[in-house]
């Protein structure tokens, strides 16, 4: 095995997701790279059905070479990034969080089947890794849904209303929810309000970048 890792390391040398340098086995990111994220991750509370609340995190701002990297991963095929990606989501996860597993937002399967993957459970996979959690592919998208980024606020929670469910039920568990980015959190407010529906006790949203505020997108 150790073998395997350095002949790994020789042939395809774990890179910085951010500026593309060779790092360490085992680092995320470069030095330079760790040193500009930002100290403490994002963090928002959205307001669920029934009077409960989401809590967000994400280690990155949704801009500069933050969104060049999650596009790269999202659109150009770049898998490899999900690990550098994932290792950073499982260390902005504020100390002593309680979880039992990991769920991840997921497509619609044939746009799943058109990308050839989806970049949020890969994610989860690299997280749960991270974690030693198990990945609890329970969420289903139930309908196609316009995209996100072309709608205003108001529109965007219409248009995943209801979009999800939990096809596995998940009671008493506590859940790590994955997404790759949060804009206004309609998409996570939807998939929370369906893993609760099905049992689960508490949820806390991990997401790479944050799209809201510092490094805005809309
Ligand atoms: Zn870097």
């Amino acid at each position: 095995m150790k073998l395997l890792n350095i002949l790994l390391d020789f042939l395809l040398p774990p890179r910085c997701p951010l500026c593309g340098q060779v790092v360490a086995r085992g680092e995320s990111l470069c030095p330079g790279c760790k040193e500009k994220l930002p100290k403490a991750p994002y963090t928002r509370v959205l307001p669920l059905a029934g009077g409960k609340s989401l809590r967000v995190v994400a280690p990155m701002p949704y801009r500069d070479e933050y969104r060049h990297a999650l596009h790269r991963f999202k659109f150009l095929g770049k898998r490899s990034l999900a690990k550098p990606l994932g290792q950073l989501m499982a260390h902005a996860l504020p100390k002593g969080i309680a979880a039992d597993g990991l769920a991840f937002v997921p497509l619609w399967e044939k746009d799943r089947a058109a990308r050839g993957y989806d970049q949020s459970g890969l994610l989860a996979k690299e997280m749960a890794a991270c974690l030693g959690l198990p990945l609890v592919e329970t969420l289903q998208k139930t309908r196609k849904t316009q995209v996100q980024h072309q709608l205003s606020k108001a529109l965007r929670a219409e248009n995943v209303r209801g979009a999800y469910r939990a096809e596995k039920p998940v009671a008493g568990r506590r859940l790590l929810l994955v997404d790759d980015i949060v804009t206004t959190g309609a998409t996570l407010r939807a998939c929370a309000e369906a893993l609760y529906q099905a049992g689960a006790t508490e949820i806390t949203a991990v997401c790479a970048a944050n799209a809201v505020g510092d490094g805005r997108a809309e």
